[in-house]
């Protein structure tokens, strides 16, 4: 696969690397087991999904498990080096490394709301599309997460969920990465999470700064999942200073693949739109953002900009998000303002990592 990664068929399954226990398909689990009874591999994959150790699979014979517990394959992917969680409990975040330890870190959200919980998950090390404010698209891109790597973000997180009572119900790849430039194994990611974890489609959420290919392999993809697509800005002019991805492929192509996929999937698309103070604030550009949400139907996510170290420019004050909500939603778009969760454990994109560079383990609270 290329380091793009969009091209293909999108229903193709990709286990091409082996990051994390969660990368071993039936086969390879079979091979781990092969003195053993054949339900013995249902057994141990279960097992593993609900977050559980092989040395805690107390429905497995103690010899096997021990076996088990040391066998190279059945490792897990992602080594904890920072947990935090919120002043008021409900968002916890996870810095991981990657396998062979020391070298990339990505992180993992979860986010407990009345009504669902939520794990935001990364898809790749780093990112390459280098959109300015983002704190990953400045670390540049490292490397494609596994398929494996990304279920076992969720399957950690749903642990941690169900210790407390709460039920994930929710994965939205809003992560750390761009999923459409490695959507090979996402798309893995994703059927693991439908078909294993029993989490429908309506329930997981791609988010993609527009990679135009990709959501067309999506829009022909068997599973009809929510796209967001970051938008940020609804002039070219102003785009391409944001998004340089926005070069390649300019709004109105980007509009007609979406108007694509609302068409083959019948699925509500969101647009995701960081205020940023003096650039996509503007009257001029509201007004243009509801001419491309009424076209696409499209719901607007708005968020003011977390502020990233190394970009000048700040977040729209709370007055002007206002403002420019109001805007839209008087020009008939359904808009909401979503709240900035976990700022105070730099909860937006890369943002943990960044303030962790080097760091060793540590838990905290706050
Ligand atoms: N690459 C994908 C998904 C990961 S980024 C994408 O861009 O959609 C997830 C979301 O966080 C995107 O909407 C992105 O624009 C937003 N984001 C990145 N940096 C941010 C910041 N400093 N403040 C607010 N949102 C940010
Ligand atoms: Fe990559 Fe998304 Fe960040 Fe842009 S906003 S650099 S696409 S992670």
């Amino acid at each position: 696969m290329s380091s793009s990664g969009t091209e293909g068929d999108p229903n193709r399954r990709s286990l091409t690397v082996v990051g994390s226990r969660f990368d071993l398909d039936e086969a390879a689990i079979a091979a781990l087991l092969a003195d053993e009874p054949r339900y013995r591999v249902r057994q141990l994959r279960r097992g593993l999904l609900e977050g559980r150790e092989p040395s805690d699979l107390t429905d497995l014979p103690k010899a096997l498990r021990g076996r088990l517990a040391e066998a190279p394959g059945l490792q897990p992917g992602l080594h904890l080096v920072h947990e935090s969680v919120s002043d008021d409990g409900e968002t916890v975040k996870w810095l991981w490394e990657l396998d062979p330890p020391g070298r990339e870190r990505v992180e993992t959200v979860l986010m407990h709301y009345p009504e669902r919980t939520t794990v935001c998950v990364s898809s790749q090390a780093g990112c390459a599309m280098g959109c300015t404010f983002c704190a990953t698209g400045q670390l540049g891109f490292e490397r494609h997460l596994t398929a494996g790597e990304i279920v076992e973000q969720v399957v950690r997180a749903r642990a941690t969920a169900a210790a407390s009572g709460r039920r994930l119900g929710n994965v939205v790849f809003m992560g750390m990465g761009e999923p459409l430039a490695n959507l090979d194994r996402v798309w893995t990611a994703v059927h693991v999470l439908h078909d294993d974890l029993g989490i429908s489609a309506r329930h997981l959420t791609i988010s993609t700064v527009g990679v135009v290919p990709g959501i067309q392999r999506l829009a022909a993809a068997d599973l009809p999942v929510n796209l967001a697509v970051s938008l940020h800005a609804a002039t070219d002019e102003v785009r391409n200073e944001l998004v340089p991805l926005g070069r390649r492929y300019p709004l109105a192509v980007l509009v007609e693949a979406c108007a694509r996929y609302v068409e083959a999937t019948g699925r509500r698309l969101s647009l995701e739109w960081a205020l940023i103070a003096g650039t996509n604030d503007t009257p001029r550009q509201a007004d243009a953002l509801a001419g491309i949400a009424r076209t696409l139907r499209a719901h607007v996510n708005l968020i003011p900009l977390n502020p990233t170290p190394g970009f000048p420019t700040t977040g729209s004050s709370p007055a002007a998000v206002r403002a420019f909500c109001d805007r839209l939603v008087h020009l008939g778009v359904n808009a909401t303002v979503r709240r900035n969760r976990g700022t105070d454990i730099d909860a937006a994109c890369g943002q943990l990592r960044a303030s962790m560079a080097g760091s060793p383990v540590r838990l905290e609270r706050r």
